[in-house]
C-alpha cells in the first residue's frame, strides 16, 4: 500500500475525522471503539501530533494498480503482435505480414523514405525479403522486444531485435527494427512507421 503524509484534518457531516493527505486524497481516521481505536483523533494535540506521519492511501494504490495493469496490457499486446509478425515472416506468409501494417505508412532509411499507401505494396516488398532470407539459409526469425515507449494513447515506439536461425536452429543473424505502432480500431497494434536500425538499441 502506498503511504502518504498527513497534511491536515477535517470532519465529515457526522463529525468523524478525515485525514487530508499530501497527494490530495483523504482518508477517514475514525475513533469508533471497539472497531477502530484512535483516541488521539479526538483532541487537537493528538491530531497535531500526527501531522506529517504516514497513512496508507487506498486511492493512490488503486491509481497505481490501474496504471500498471494498463502498461502491462500494452506490452502484452505488443509482444503478441510481434510474435504474429515473426510467425508470418518465418512461414513466408506475405499476406500475414501485410496484415500487420496499416496504411498510409512510412519506411525510413538512410536513402530516404518510402510511403506505403497500399497493403499490397507491403506484400510485394516482403515477398522479396522472404526470398532473400531463404537464399541466405535462414528459416526462422524470432522477435526480442527491447524497448517500448508509450508516446500517446494509441502510439507506441518500439525497438525489436529480430533473431534469425538456420535450419539447424543456429542463430545466424540479428536485425534491429524500430517501429511506431498505432493501435487500430480493432484494438490491435499496426506498423505505421518502420526503419531498420544498424545499431543495437539496448
Ligand atoms: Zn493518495
Amino acid at each position: 500500500m502506498v503511504e502518504r503524509r498527513i497534511t491536515g484534518f477535517r470532519q465529515d457531516p457526522e463529525q468523524h475525522w478525515i485525514a487530508e493527505l499530501e497527494c490530495g486524497h483523504s482518508q477517514h481516521v475514525r475513533h469508533t471503539p471497539p472497531w477502530e481505536v484512535r483516541p488521539w483523533v479526538l483532541t487537537l494535540e493528538g491530531r497535531a501530533g500526527r501531522l506529517g506521519t504516514l497513512l496508507p492511501c487506498r486511492q493512490c494504490d488503486d491509481l497505481q494498480r490501474v496504471a500498471r495493469a494498463g502498461a502491462m496490457m500494452d506490452e502484452t499486446r505488443i509482444r503478441e503482435f510481434l510474435e504474429r509478425l515473426g510467425k508470418a515472416l518465418t512461414s513466408g506468409d506475405v499476406e500475414g505480414i501485410a496484415k500487420c501494417w496499416e496504411v498510409p505508412a512510412l519506411v525510413l532509411s538512410d536513402e530516404g523514405s518510402v510511403a506505403v499507401s497500399a497493403v499490397s505494396q507491403v506484400a510485394t516488398f516482403f515477398a522479396g525479403a522472404v526470398e532473400w532470407y531463404r537464399s541466405e539459409g535462414l528459416v526462422a526469425t524470432r522477435p526480442v522486444l527491447q524497448r517500448v515507449e508509450r508516446l500517446s494513447e494509441k502510439l507506441s515506439d518500439v525497438d525489436v531485435r529480430w533473431l534469425a536461425f538456420d535450419v539447424e536452429g543456429k542463430e545466424k543473424a540479428a536485425e534491429y527494427s524500430h517501429y511506431i505502432l498505432h493501435l487500430g480500431e480493432d484494438g490491435l497494434p499496426y506498423i505505421r512507421l518502420a526503419l531498420t536500425r544498424t545499431a543495437d538499441a539496448s
